[in-house]
């Protein structure tokens, strides 16, 4: 068999690394993308592996969202051993970084836990959260303990910020994704079968029933048996190029900005977030190892997201201002004298139903794997390992067919408590940025004309009877969700 993967970044990766597991001496594989992999998520994210500190209060409530938690659940528990084979596979060709690795004694570049902090630089949305993560953790009997906040490691938020609950999750740890995306095309490059091609794919063409072919943006056309498009956010402007007639729901472009920032005197060893906010993962600092020998005072700051229908290449300032601010006053004042080494720029791959696309088309040969948004770093183990079976006709979980691209959109939302998410989300987005109401009645009025809003633009729309998910208010709005 000739397999063919359009894309480049862990979910497409992942997938590539586990079919070298299994695939014959008879069979090929090629990767099409861009070395410099523009636009790529992973080389943004964090990358925290958090499962319970993604819960908020209105999480968990449909079967699509259990079966999600426990695909994001088992994945916390598959990283420590699916990194170790990572690293026995690179072998000779591991990267410098890694070849101290100290996986096994809890240095390096993985580590395990992360503290949640609840503190009042928002409203009270952060306490429900934290609540709900709480309930989680005693409910699925997760390794926790609260903790004084004055005891987290290199915390010193500003007096007003400073949080006055905090808990620490045992088993949700972090990665430094440009080592882990280093190792596997050290891997894949050197791969006897693999044909790695540093290039965007353009479209691809069916023949009979059956996908065939790829054009890659040189014209070059790249013949094979089975076709994987796992291209992050660009998934639906191949697919609208493709003209494949197969019904699959947009995917936005969640811009998301993240900090690359040294701190000489503050190393991290631990996540510290808050809880989600509005709709977005809150503020964060996640310590970001290069390699054992070095002096690990890196850290990634994150993040911030803004969904459009097309491709965002710069952070916008004010993004990058609230994330610096928001790390010196809620997470360490003395980050005010760290340096900033970069600033990542990655598109969440944000379906239109906020639920991944991951699976088998209608067409027999052409398998798609993206809409991950804010987890698929986290989930890339689990997602690789069903994915790598369906494309060897190998059975899998029947409840994964949930995820299938061409499902009808997951409504999983009622209208009303849609409604009162997303005014929560509004108003939570608005303390975050310093609003300051003169009076109680002023913020009742305020939320109020929120609310009138988001009811208005469900009546537009005709969302009578289901709930637009909060991250697509504005595609829904301006009209790119339908
Ligand atoms: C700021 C930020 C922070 C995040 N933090 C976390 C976190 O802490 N934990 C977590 O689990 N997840 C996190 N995420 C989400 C996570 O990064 C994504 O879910 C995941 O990386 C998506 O992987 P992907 O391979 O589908 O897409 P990508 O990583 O975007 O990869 C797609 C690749 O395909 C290439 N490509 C695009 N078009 C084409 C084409 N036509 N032909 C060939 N190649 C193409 C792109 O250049 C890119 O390299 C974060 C994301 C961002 C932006």
């Amino acid at each position: 068999m000739d397999y063919v993967i359009v894309g480049n970044g862990i979910v497409a990766n992942t997938i590539a690394f586990r079919l070298t597991r299994k695939i014959t001496p008879q069979d090929t594989l090629t990767i099409i993308g861009r070395t410099a992999r523009p636009g790529s998520a992973t080389l943004a994210a964090g990358a925290m592996l958090n499962s319970f500190a993604e819960i908020d209060a209105h999480s968990l409530q449909s079967d699509t969202d259990l079966y999600h938690f426990e695909l994001s659940h088992l994945a916390t528990r598959m990283w420590p051993t699916f990194e170790r084979e990572l690293i026995d596979a690179a072998g000779e060709y591991l990267p410098s970084g890694c070849a101290k690795c100290e996986i096994q004694s809890g240095g390096g570049c993985f580590g395990l836990g992360t503290y949640i902090i609840n503190n009042t630089a928002a409203d009270d949305s952060d306490d429900n959260n934290f609540d709900a993560i709480v309930t989680a953790l005693k409910n699925f009997n997760e390794q926790f303990d609260f903790v004084n906040p004055r005891d987290i490691p290199n915390y010193f938020p500003a007096q007003k910020s400073r949080a006055t609950r905090a808990l620490y999750i045992h088993n949700e740890g972090w990665l430094n994704p440009r080592l882990v995306m280093e190792k596997l095309d050290a891997i894949l490059t050197n791969h006897p079968r693999v044909k790695v091609r540093d290039a965007t794919a353009e479209r691809f063409f069916k023949s009979g029933s059956r996908v065939s072919t790829v054009q890659l943006d040189s014209g070059e056309m790249i013949e094979g048996d089975i076709f994987l498009l796992a291209c992050g956010a660009s998934v639906s402007k191949v697919l609208v190029k493709s003209m494949l007639e197969i019904d699959v729901q947009p995917v936005f472009y969640g811009t998301g900005v993240s900090l690359e920032i040294m701190s000489e005197e503050f190393p991290h060893r631990n996540c510290v977030r808050t809880p989600n906010r509005g709709g977005a993962c809150g503020i964060y600092s996640v310590p970001y190892f290069w390699d054992p020998g070095t002096n690990n005072n890196h850290i990634l700051i994150g993040a911030s997201n803004f969904i459009s229908p097309t491709p965002v290449n710069f952070g916008r300032l004010g993004s990058i201002e609230h994330l610096m601010k928001s790390a010196i006053e809620e997470i360490n004042g003395n980050f005010y004298k760290a340096e900033l080494i970069r600033t990542n720029v990655g598109w969440r791959p944000t379906t239109q139903d906020t639920f991944p696309l991951l699976g088998k088309t209608s067409i027999d040969n052409f398998i798609i794997a993206s809409g991950t948004k804010r987890d698929g770093f986290h989930l890339s183990p689990v997602i690789s390992d069903y994915i790598t079976r369906i494309l060897l006709n190998e059975p899998v979980d029947e409840r994964f067919k949930c995820f299938a691209p061409e499902r009808p959109l997951i409504r999983s939302l009622s209208r009303e408590a849609a409604v009162e998410i997303i005014v929560s989300g509004l108003m939570s987005e608005q303390y975050q940025h310093g609003y300051l109401p003169s009076n109680i009645r002023m913020n009742a009025q305020v939320r109020e004309t929120y609310r009138q809003d988001i009811e208005k633009l469900h009546d537009r729309i005709g969302a009578t009877d289901w709930g637009i998910p909060p991250e697509m208010v504005n595609m829904y709005r301006n009209g790119h969700a339908h």
